[in-house]
């Protein structure tokens, strides 16, 4: 039936390959789950209101445009087909997740399949108005950069809905615009990149999905052609478009962030599927570059408005901070391919900090809201007004890309928490659910992140020795574990538990999770003489709406506090409360603006810090992640 029963990222058989991805339907989360009642939010919620919002701004008529039913003009930026696109894939893998309607799916494509020029083309923005720049401006157009989310909304429709019309339909679209980049950009072709990385790995999944080896050496001359100048040289330079330097020879991450994220991944995608050893490793030794000293606490990356960029080592200014969604589901989608490649938990690690904290925070508890950009940092009087850095989330944007690219990684999300085959098991992300993998069930139930608890109980077991690794967070200080009620030692990384399973067998992980107080390295200038305060994966913020209303804290600036580390942090349960879990954070308030010589001294209090990804869900106010620490002395 389903020959090609995987999730977003399925390297061959013959690739370098530490982990194995696990086929589509292995892995089921319960609603009752965090991540769970993510995924359901995301498909009853997310995912049509993507579809109602590119119906709204234009983005259907743009490609009606080129068939002849609509005459009006083009709508929105010149790669707007990619949000259809994004969403198209984020349609698929509902499909394959749940079976849901694939009547989205069914009328976009018959729409691509109208709009596509005979030799492959498709690109509503050239294909009526710019037809004299079609393929003349590369370093602008996002012509391969359009090409390579079709080809993954094709790859998604193959692998979750095979038995759809559709889903052979829109593959067939695909591979006729991949051919057409084959034939141009291909071995013995055209030197050439894009502007905007994104095709490389599409290109080296759709070799995955149908084995036709030229997809894959096409991808291959686009990493490789990348930092010979070959693109048109403008304003923003050649960092901005990733073409500054050859990514085997370069050190460190530079310029627009989610282009140098896609771009890394893809360069994975080709080391691993080539045997390439010294591309995985440059990828790895950029990894470090970008982990060690240009990544937020939430794991965003980017703090330059300015070219959406990278900035220097440890510019890292939480307030200021750009962090856009797309770079946190980029480096996302990079950890986890670097995880398949290397088996190294930290890469596991980095893809739980991304989710709990940098990508959930940027869609609103309704699913219908999200942030562009991700700051650490409100303050009083923000003007809110600029969409890349609004004070609250918004429904669309002008340029749109976040959204549907949420909706994507969501609808696909289960497809990133285990790995496995025949041998075993590779637990790396926890969430109540049930996994299946090599002959072998797990029931998972936890309330994970919010308690330290997770029992994983074997249902289905078949003869022979079998293992089943488990992560332990580099956050965990304490894990406690054991088999059938006899301890197990543990360690950081993935712990292994080999034995001959039977029905019944019982595991209990207890990550503990005591509130943590952490500081930035010191040339972090921007956050010196701050903590923040963190609890199991999620960092927590302090919000204006929980200021107290009465007492030695009320209506203090929201930037006068301080956090008042002689004494502890409290932790606090509260079900129906905004977060089942709130760190009580002590504070003292310092007045900042007074003029008087002498004055009262501070007011102390304690005040309920949330969790970073559920700020400005409630009224408009500021909020900080990092705390400044009150003097001893004062
Ligand atoms: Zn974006």
């Amino acid at each position: 039936m389903n020959s090609h029963p995987y999730g977003p990222v399925a390297p061959t058989a013959a690739a370098l390959a530490a982990l194995h991805p696990l086929p589509l339907t292995a892995v089921r989360l319960r609603s009752a789950g965090l991540l769970g009642s993510w995924q359901d939010r995301n498909a009853t919620t997310t995912l049509p209101h993507c579809i109602d919002k590119l119906d709204d701004r234009g983005n259907f008529a743009n490609l009606r445009r080129v068939t002849g039913e609509f005459h009006g003009e083009f709508a929105g930026f010149w790669f707007a087909d990619t949000d259809i696109y994004k969403t198209l894939e984020a349609a698929a893998w509902e499909i394959g997740r749940t079976g849901g309607s694939s009547d989205f799916l069914a009328e976009t494509v018959d729409l691509l399949e109208k709009a596509q020029d005979p030799d492959g083309y498709l690109d509503s923005y050239y294909q009526v108005d710019h037809r004299e720049k079609q393929w003349a401006e590369l370093h602008f157009s996002h012509e391969m950069y359009c090409a390579g989310h079709l080809i993954q909304a094709a790859v998604a429709a193959a692998r979750a809905a095979t038995s759809d019309a559709a889903a052979q339909q829109i593959l067939s679209v695909a591979r006729r615009f991949a051919d057409l980049l084959v034939r141009r950009y291909g071995p013995g072709g055209e030197d050439a990149v894009c502007g905007h990385p994104e095709v490389e790995t599409a290109l080296v999944e759709l070799y995955r999905l149908t084995g036709h080896r030229p997809y894959l050496e096409t991808a291959k001359r686009f990493v490789d052609l990348r930092g010979h100048g070959l693109l048109t040289s403008d304003r923003f330079g050649p960092g901005y478009h990733q073409d500054h330097q050859p990514v085997r020879t370069a050190d460190e991450v530079t310029g627009h962030v989610v282009r140098q994220l896609y771009l890394l991944a893809g360069a994975v995608d080709v080391a691993v599927e080539t045997g390439d050893t010294e591309l995985l490793q440059a990828t790895e030794r950029l990894w470090d570059s970008a982990l060690d000293t240009k990544t937020y606490l939430t794991g965003g990356q980017g703090s330059r408005h300015r070219d959406e960029a990278f900035g220097d080592p440890y510019e890292l200014p939480p307030d200021r901070a750009y962090a856009e969604t797309c770079a946190a589901i980029g480096s996302f989608q990079w950890a986890w391919r670097l995880l398949l490649a290397t088996g190294n938990a930290r890469y596991a690690d980095e893809m739980e900090r991304l989710l709990y904290n940098g990508i959930a925070g940027s869609t609103a508890l309704d699913g219908t809201a999200f942030f562009y950009s991700n700051p650490l940092q409100l303050r009083t009087g923000h003007d809110g007004s600029e969409e890349t850095a609004s004070s609250q989330r918004l429904s669309w944007y002008a340029c749109a890309c976040c959204p549907p690219n949420l909706a994507r990684l969501m609808a696909s999300l289960h497809t990133y928490l285990a790995t496995g085959d025949d041998e075993g098991l590779q637990v790396h992300l926890y969430a109540a659910g049930t996994y299946t993998a090599g002959g072998h069930t797990l029931e998972v139930e936890t309330r994970y992140p919010w308690d330290e608890q997770i029992t994983l109980t074997i249902t289905e077991a078949t003869p022979g020795p079998w293992t089943l690794a488990l992560r332990i967070p580099t956050w965990c200080s304490s894990a406690q574990l054991s088999v059938n009620g006899e301890p197990v030692a543990t360690h950081a990384g993935y712990v292994r538990l080999t034995r001959d399973w039977q029905a019944g067998d019982r595991v209990e992980l207890t990550l503990a999770m005591p509130p943590r107080l952490v500081g930035a390295h010191p040339r972090v200038d921007a956050v010196r003489g701050t903590a923040a305060l963190a609890r199991g994966p999620l960092v927590y913020c302090l919000e204006h709406a929980d200021l107290p209303t009465s007492g030695p804290l009320a209506n203090v600036v929201f930037e006068d506090l301080e956090l008042d580390t002689a004494r502890p942090v409290g932790v606090q349960h509260d079900p129906d409360g905004i977060a089942p879990v709130t760190l009580q954070a002590p504070l003292r308030a310092r007045p900042g603006e007074t003029s008087s010589l002498y004055r009262p001294l501070a007011g102390t209090g304690t005040v309920a810090a949330i969790p970073y990804f559920l700020w400005a869900n409630r009224a408009a106010g500021p909020m900080r992640v990092w705390i400044p620490v009150a003097p001893r002395e004062a």
